[in-house]
């Protein structure tokens, strides 16, 4: 399987080692395999008694077909393991008759990057292999929170790797800077950022373009790569949970093999619902997929009117991994629907006007297979307070956006099938907001609300979180945005 450029410039097609290592193509597309492998019926019921770690192998070989299922395997073992994803990587739980979740964060940080960072760390060091890389590739993130942190679990001492995450400290969480400030590994530097998450992003972008400062890398045996939801590597592991979560609803008899199955994601890069995307065009009967958005509804707009477009206020919610007004992915979707051209065409439109708009005709292929809903602070508070008290479940900020737009949907749409909405980070993680939804107030200092929370529902903190909140930070340096460029030179020469 070869991989091509959604902008069609160097489309002879490279190998998926040399896609999940480059990252980006160089026409500044993003990679995609040159197919979508069709699955039927007989193929999802070889699945059906396999375990996670084993789906995974058997769909990412179909896919990453210059990597042995033995080597895939053996990563996804690794990856998924019990000690890792406490009690498994993806369980399931039922909200209301014909309503489920999916719940994706009970891995090491407690987000659902974890379930494409604990194992693309893997394909990327095989890639380097693959590739006859000698160089260390040193992996740099700009993270509004739950990012940086996945990586920096998902590359700490990976072999032939560093990796180095800028944070601003004004705009993440205590509880997410918590996380950081103790990561642990011999290979991992983070650092604070004074500024907010763009003067971080800025200067990351600023330093991936700087080709004399690549140069000067390149002479001390370095390279740049970057682990965010462009690359193909993070992409295709979330492909699997889609199909998974299908399969264990028909164990369950909850669905029969073949039934519709609505889904529903929260939602800010469109990395995660494409991932479902590619599961409906492999074969997988998923009706809709419903976007979820919190007040940053650029993808709602774009979905009802066919018009993208980023000139408009940006609000910081309390659901901050989805507070984006440039969803990276969406380009992906724009080149499997209209191709290379019209893709690039937009993607050029997009970088000079900052809009771009779909004909009728397009705007309908869209909407054959997605819908959008947005969802604002209040009514995201409610929705964790309502689903809490009729469900017991107890919902995190970004799962409450998806939670109020698939009942939105369903609304709308009686009869249409059963609905997956997708979770995607454990209530601790943005335990004050949860306190403040459930009780109307939260405490002073946020790394208090975790315990209180647990206190309040008795529902249990993942363990994970409950460590990281009693160790002492290690990572405390803090630095100009300026200052940047010299701090990853002095990473990159440090042995
Ligand atoms: C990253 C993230 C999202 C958004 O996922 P995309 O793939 O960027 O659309 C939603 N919720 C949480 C908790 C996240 O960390």
């Amino acid at each position: 399987m070869k991989y091509i450029s959604t902008r069609g410039k160097d489309n002879k097609g490279v190998s998926a080692a040399e896609a999940i290592k480059r990252g980006l193509a160089q026409d500044s597309g993003l990679y995609m395999p040159e197919n979508i492998p069709a699955l039927n019926e007989e193929y999802f019921k070889e699945l059906l008694p396999l375990s996670y770690p084993e789906r995974c192998a058997k769909i990412l070989s179909l896919f990453l077909t210059d990597y042995s299922y033995e080597e895939l395997l053996f990563d996804a073992e690794a990856a998924y393991s019990k000690e890792k994803f406490i009690p498994s990587a993806a369980p399931i739980s039922k909200l209301n008759e014909g309503e489920y979740m999916l719940e994706l964060w009970h891995g090491p940080t407690s987000a659902f990057k974890d379930m494409a960072l604990q194992i693309m760390p893997r394909l990327f060091a095989r890639a380097l292999k693959k590739c006859g890389e000698e160089r260390t590739a040193l992996i740099l993130v700009a993270t509004s929170g739950d990012t940086g942190k996945a990586a920096l679990e998902g590359y700490k001492n990976v072999e032939g790797t560093k990796i180095k995450v800028f944070y601003p400290i004004d705009g993440v969480s205590s509880v997410q800077k918590r996380q950081m400030q103790s990561q642990d590994g011999d290979n991992v530097s983070v650092v604070g950022i004074v500024g907010n998450f763009d003067d971080a992003q800025t200067g990351v972008k600023n330093i991936f373009a700087d080709e004399s400062f690549r140069c000067e890398l390149d002479s001390n045996g370095t390279f740049l790569s970057s682990a965010n939801s462009i690359n193909w590597g993070r992409l295709v592991p979330q492909i699997v949970y889609y199909i998974s979560a299908y399969l264990d609803l028909c164990k369950s008899g909850a669905i029969s093999l073949g039934d519709r199955l609505n889904v529903c994601v929260p939602t800010g890069n469109f990395g995660n619902i494409f991932a479902g995307y590619i599961a409906k065009l492999m074969g997988l009967p998923i009706g809709k997929l419903v976007c979820a958005s919190n007040k940053n509804n650029v993808l709602t707009d774009f979905l009802s009117k066919g018009i993208y477009d980023k000139n408009r206020t940006f609000h910081t919610t309390m659901s901050p991994s989805m507070d984006i007004l440039i969803s990276s992915n969406l380009e992906r979707l724009l080149y499997v629907m209209f191709g290379t051209e019209k893709c690039a065409e937009y993607m050029r439109k997009l970088g000079a006007e900052g809009k771009y708009q779909l004909s009728k005709e397009e705007l309908a292929k869209v909407q054959e297979s997605f819908v959008g809903f947005y969802t604002d602070e209040d009514e995201c508070r409610e929705c964790i307070k309502r689903t809490q008290n009729s469900t017991r479940h107890l919902i995190d900020t970004h799962t409450s956006v998806a939670v109020a737009a698939a009942e939105r949907f369903m609304n709308e749409n009686k009869e249409s099938g059963a609905m997956l909405v997708v979770s995607t980070a454990s209530p601790y993680k943005f335990a004050g907001d949860v306190l403040l939804s459930l009780t109307g107030s939260k405490p002073e200092c946020d790394l208090d609300a975790p315990a209180l929370l647990e206190e309040l529902t008795g529902v249990a903190m993942p363990e994970p979180l409950r460590r990281v909140l009693s160790r002492e930070p290690r990572h405390t340096e803090v630095i100009e945005k300026g200052d940047m460029r010299s701090a990853v030179l002095e990473f990159a020469l440090k042995k």
